[in-house]
């Protein structure tokens, strides 16, 4: 059986779909629900009903022990964590105590039942302010946030873990996550929402007119806004796929970056999203986000030499996906109001 940790929120829950098309059905999500949602579960158990559900906190090494006590499980992928880089910095006791401390538990509790086979969510910003674009795997790791520390944590814990206990694990280096499941059953839902694309979107469908606002336009770009490499959910969801079975088939560590090597200007999304839905979305510029680098794009050459990866979505269809989903949830949580 495969533990998904935070099968409840975006990527996770798509991971499942997608390892369920795979033909992977035995599967067993862990989740707190702290920013995971039931009805994302309920969702995937409509898909199959072979998806297992256990709420609970990997901060309680009793919750995450009991799960191994009751279950045979021959491989982990780990979502479970907190994702916001702004709150890291303001809260950095949250992400640490959750990030790395549940991690940690995880770990320890892998080794307690001789489970050796971990696929890691790791990101981007374990780079901090990149040194040179494309950014590849040995491009210095220097995080500028507690959030990335507390990812390059994970990772060099799995690293020594890997040497002491052969506890093998492939670390997954994300850029920026775009777009929800073609035929809308799941999808990007975050409260509060922070993210460029659903935060466009929610101002094109919102009823007050609220405008997007674009966070800095004079940075050393094409058109002064930042640039980032936006991977497709279901594209991402696949490398996990392929991940779990690299080593399964190889058992041996690594680590890789998730990107499609193309850099997108905040303006070229913005105008991505008026062209999908088909009407002007109410915009306005307003100074930087602290935090940002201007560019963050993606060498993905050893994730598509190794495993074979390859993005198979544009920005377009991750932001038509996004859209159709963002409508549903309008709806969903409407009616929620409403009842
Ligand atoms: N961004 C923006 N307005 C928003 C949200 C984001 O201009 O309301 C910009 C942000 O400054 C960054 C890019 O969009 O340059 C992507 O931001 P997001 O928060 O989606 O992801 P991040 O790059 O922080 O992981």
């Amino acid at each position: 059986m495969i533990l998904v940790t935070g099968g409840a929120g975006y990527i996770g829950s798509h991971t499942v779909i997608n390892f369920l098309n795979n033909g992977i059905k035995d599967i067993l999500i862990f989740d707190s629900l702290e920013t995971g949602h039931i009805e994302t579960i309920k969702e995937l158990q409509k898909i199959s009903s072979s998806v297992k559900f256990v709420q609970g906190n990997l901060r309680n090494a009793d919750d995450i022990d009991t799960v191994f006590a009751n279950n045979k499980i021959d491989a982990v992928i780990h979502f479970a964590a907190f994702a916001l880089v702004g709150e890291s910095v303001t809260n950095p006791r949250k992400y640490y105590d959750n990030n790395v401390a549940g991690t940690l538990n995880l770990l320890n509790t892998m080794l307690n039942y001789n489970c050796k086979k971990i696929v890691f969510s790791s990101t981007c910003a374990t780079y901090g302010e990149p040194e040179y674009t494309p950014i590849d795997e040995e491009h210095p790791q220097a995080p500028i946030n507690p959030y990335g520390a507390s990812k390059l944590m994970v990772e060099r814990i799995m690293k020594d873990y890997d040497t002491a206990y052969g506890l093998k694990s492939i670390k997954l280096r994300y850029f920026n996550v775009a777009g929800a499941d073609t035929a809308t059953r799941i999808g990007e839902w975050h409260e509060p929402e922070t993210h460029v694309i659903p935060t466009i979107l929610k101002s094109a469908l919102s009823e007050t007119g609220t405008s997007f606002k674009i966070f800095g336009s004079d940075y050393e770009t094409i058109d002064g806004t930042c640039i980032r490499d936006y991977v497709n959910i279901e594209d991402l969801a696949e490398a996990h796929f392929l991940a779990y079975s690299y080593l399964n088939k190889e058992n041996s560590s690594d680590v890789f970056n998730v990107g499609t090597e193309h850099g997108d200007s905040v303006k070229k999304v913005f105008e991505v999203c008026e062209k999908v839905i088909g009407k002007e979305i109410p915009v306005e510029m307003v100074s930087r986000r602290a935090g940002d680098p201007a560019k963050l794009y993606a060498n993905a050459d050893k994730i598509k030499n190794t495993l074979g990866w390859t993005p198979k979505h544009t920005l377009q269809d991750s932001i038509s996906s996004a859209y159709a989903w963002e409508k549903k949830l309008n709806a969903m949580l409407d009616t929620t109001l409403i009842s």
